[in-house]
């Protein structure tokens, strides 16, 4: 709009244009995007009737929990990078998540984490896969962005990293949860009668993520996860591909994924909805929509994103039954839900 009216009076210049002309073009939008953090904590088989009445309540509590620690940064003027890695922490620190405490198991009976994070302003980046005695794993993806010349480490050398920069080292065993794995011996049994493709859902998924919008218009996006339960190989899902599980660019939107790994990062996921916004100039609503309901879901795949834009428009939609998810911003907007048919505002 400022380079329009630029343009506009310019032009009046040359053309000798009254000041009417001037006055009838619309006003530019008053004050500053609204201070807005949005989550999600993993996308899968939520469908109601999955969880009584006490467990639905200790997720909401969390991601309450989670939305006031994270929105509380921000209103005391930290960054939204800061305000998504505290939000994070706590869901990290949570058995009820998969993600830092309580991730799954992979096929070894181990836990391997995932982490990345960005920042919309300078759109550096950090992240961090398959380690498994870092406590908080988001933290670490913000150490090597912040305190390294790379953007991802791996495994034992992310481990490392993670001791030289004096992060909380935990013995592997702290990921323990006794109802993840009891998933796991769930889907160990359900692969000798099923392929491993067709197991359900709630053996794969959940994740943690978090967007911000802060009070100097900076964006930033983290997502941090235990990936998926029986994964194999050294198997790497989306979350810390930068593009695919996170993005940032105050340009455009900051985005956070969780879903089937696999089909985020073959779609880009994240990158493309915040392109989308950028190149076609399509709401972040809109984009977002397109990328989960028409592209993900055309190639077959699930799961969900959390989408804000610059100006602080969001959208958290997902085509799997349900995501735990919530939002607050300085609209006075504060929800959290776990349902596929509940209002997102
Ligand atoms: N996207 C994660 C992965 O594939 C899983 C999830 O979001 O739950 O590792």
């Amino acid at each position: 709009m400022r380079i329009f009216l630029l343009g506009l009076a310019a032009a009046c210049l040359v053309a000798s244009c009254g000041e009417k002309a001037i006055e009838e073009e619309p006003a530019e939008p008053s004050g500053p995007p609204p201070l807005t953090l949005v989550i999600h904590g993993g996308a899968g088989a939520q469908a109601p009737g999955r969880y009584t009445a006490e467990e639905e309540a200790a997720y909401e509590a969390k991601l309450n929990e989670a939305l006031e620690t994270g929105y509380g940064v921000l209103e005391a003027g930290g960054s939204a990078l800061d305000a998504v890695v505290a939000t994070i922490v706590v869901m990290e620190d949570s058995p009820l998540f998969n993600a830092g405490k309580g991730s799954v198991f992979t096929r070894d009976g181990k836990n391997e984490l995932d982490a990345s994070i960005m920042d919309g302003a300078t759109r550096n980046a950090g992240a961090v896969a398959g380690v498994t005695n870092v406590k908080s794993p988001i933290k670490l993806a913000r150490e090597v962005m912040e305190n390294s010349e790379h953007v991802m480490f791996a495994r034992e050398g992310a481990e490392e990293f993670a001791e030289r920069r004096g992060l909380e080292m935990v013995p592997p065993h702290y990921f323990y949860t006794e109802r993840r794995w009891k998933s796991f011996e769930e889907a160990l049994e359900k692969e000798k009668t099923e392929s491993e493709t067709s197991l359900p859902h709630d053996h794969k998924y959940g994740t943690v993520g978090a967007v911000a919008l802060d009070a100097q218009g900076n964006l930033a996006a983290g997502t941090s996860t235990g990936g998926m339960t029986l994964k194999r190989f050294g198997r790497v899902g989306d979350v810390p591909i930068i593009g695919a599980g996170t993005f940032a660019d105050n340009q455009s939107c900051a985005v956070s994924s969780t879903g089937w790994g696999e089909y985020f990062i073959r779609l880009t996921i994240a990158r493309d909805i915040c392109a989308q916004v950028e190149y076609a100039g399509k709401s972040v609503e809109d984009a977002a929509h397109d990328v989960i309901h028409n592209r993900l879901e055309n190639l077959g795949g699930d799961g969900g994103v959390i989408a804000l834009g610059a100006n602080g428009e969001y959208a958290m939609p997902f085509n799997s039954a349900g995501m735990f998810r919530g939002v607050k911003n300085a609209n006075g907007v504060q929800m959290v839900a776990i349902y596929g048919d509940e209002a997102d505002e």
